[in-house]
């Protein structure tokens, strides 16, 4: 069964064949954080899809390596650097490390490389000078160096790749210096930037005179300098599309890296917007979350990537209150049966149920479609339970449906046999070791007790054959 995937570039289905000829490794580089805030619920759904991706490709067999890049040298971070008073390091240090933790209660795999822009300003400066040679960049009068798209367009490129331009409007020789931009100008963009006095201590030197590079610029030097100037996936938000992308294949293609025939990238993917409770997000709307503000609230990192992961990538989400509560009863469905299942199954291994999982990997190869891919799973979790319920759930079943629930758990990562176990609170195993051993001593009033204290916080003991088992109320 092969992979299908929605493919930017052709705005089309496409069969997923990597470019290494013996079709095993997957080079995929998704654009990472600015690091100059908090995260918001918006830019993790798209964290989120790219992890669905990249564990799909391993479900798949395939040998992948991850890049995400960290930007921490921006616009928005320099305005940041001015108006804290603060070192360029320490600031975007701090944002890395909390964009991290979120990263990681969201149950997302580490890339295998994060790398960051101020660590390759030599790879950087480089580009901009390969594409001053082939001159199709050139020095503004201040100092800064811009990316020529007349130019460009004249050497026989198209830009314009992943959306229509439209060139009629096109303002021709205008420049903008900002890293984002709006769709209605397509003008020249900025490779290098000028030290200006407000940058402070933000600058490096260069043959065009200190400064620092543009965003654009700075994931093609890093996606190719580390996974090669032709790879086989790029990810991103939608809203990436224009202007980084489409400059990200104008920078790179325009350098000529490529061997013949080969683009920068073979396929792009992108995941669609996320609205909060209908509604696209925003602070004075009151709908506005960081991952932390619903931690806060008291949803877990698992139950909030159940939810991302619960629409398809290419389609707007309506993230809600209600969904999530939706997500922890759909979830706790799940965790009922697996703790079951691994009741009956005691010690005994099994082998997948290899109808299941082909019904998963067929859903699943339509361009990741977990509607129909969850539905075959909740289908599942039903007949299972009515096994169980009948008593036909033998400990060779049980353990089979486990090792099946496993195997495609390897691609939700919602880690429900140890994830869950993991969630419980230390003082709520405490309390729990407390009552076996009041038990033990025969002092049922005071396990009795703790079982009430135990309801009181959140957790019910069923005592089992195996011992006794908390359940979150
Ligand atoms: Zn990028």
């Amino acid at each position: 069964m092969s992979l299908k995937i929605f493919n930017t570039l052709s705005r089309s289905i496409e069969e997923f064949i990597p470019l290494d000829p013996t079709g095993r490794s997957v080079r995929m580089y998704c654009c990472g954080p600015t690091v100059h805030n908090f995260a918001h619920i918006g830019n993790f759904r798209t964290f989120v899809f790219t992890d669905l991706m990249r564990r799909y490709l391993e479900f798949k067999g395939f040998e992948v390596i991850h890049a995400m890049n960290i930007t921490d040298v921006e616009d928005k971070i320099i305005a940041a650097v001015r108006t804290t008073g603060r070192d360029l390091k320490s600031y975007t240090g701090e944002y890395e490390a909390a964009f991290l933790t979120d990263f990681d209660s969201l149950l997302c795999a580490r890339p295998h490389l994060l790398p960051h822009a101020t660590d390759h300003i030599s790879g950087i400066v480089k580009l901009i000078g390969t594409l001053m040679e082939k001159g199709i960049a050139y020095r503004s009068p201040d100092g800064s160096v811009y990316f020529s798209i007349e130019k460009y367009r004249a050497s026989g490129a198209k830009y314009g790749q992943l959306l229509n331009l439209n060139f009629e409007e096109m303002r021709a020789g205008e420049r903008v210096s900002t890293d984002e931009y709006a769709k209605e100008s397509i003008a020249d963009f900025a490779l290098w930037k000028a030290r200006m006095p407000g940058d402070g201590a933000v600058f490096w030197p260069s043959p065009w005179g200190e400064g620092r590079p543009g965003w654009h610029i700075e994931c093609s030097a890093m996606s190719m300098e580390l996974l090669g100037p032709s790879f086989d996936l790029h990810l991103g938000g939608e809203d990436l599309v224009f202007p980084h992308h489409e400059d990200e294949i104008a920078q790179s293609e325009g350098a000529g890296l490529q061997t013949h025939g080969h683009r920068f990238v073979k396929y792009w993917m992108h995941g669609a917007h996320l609205l909060v409770e209908g509604k696209k997000m925003a602070k004075s709307l009151g709908n506005f979350f960081t991952l932390r503000d619903l931690i806060s609230k008291g949803s877990s990192g698992r139950e909030i990537r159940f939810l991302l992961l619960s629409a398809h990538y290419r389609e707007s989400f309506n993230f809600t209150i209600e969904g999530l509560n939706g997500a922890r009863t759909a979830l706790a469905r799940i965790d009922e049966l697996i703790g079951k299942l691994g009741e009956i199954a005691g010690p005994q291994t099994g082998a997948v149920e290899t109808e299941t999982i082909d019904r998963f990997t067929h859903s699943m190869d339509q361009d990741l479609n977990v509607s129909a891919a969850w539905g075959g799973i909740f289908e599942w979790v039903r007949e299972k339970n009515r096994m169980v319920a009948a008593g036909t759930m033998t400990p060779a079943l049980a353990a089979s449906a486990l090792a099946t629930w496993k195997r495609m758990d390897s691609v939700f990562a919602l880690a429900s046999v140890s994830g869950a176990a993991e969630e419980i609170p230390a003082e709520i195993t405490a309390l729990l070791e407390a009552r076996q051993a009041a038990k033990k001593e025969k002092n049922f009033k005071r396990a009795d007790e703790i079982r009430a204290d135990l309801k009181a916080k959140g957790w019910l003991v069923e005592d089992t054959p195996n011992g006794p088992r908390l359940k979150r109320i």
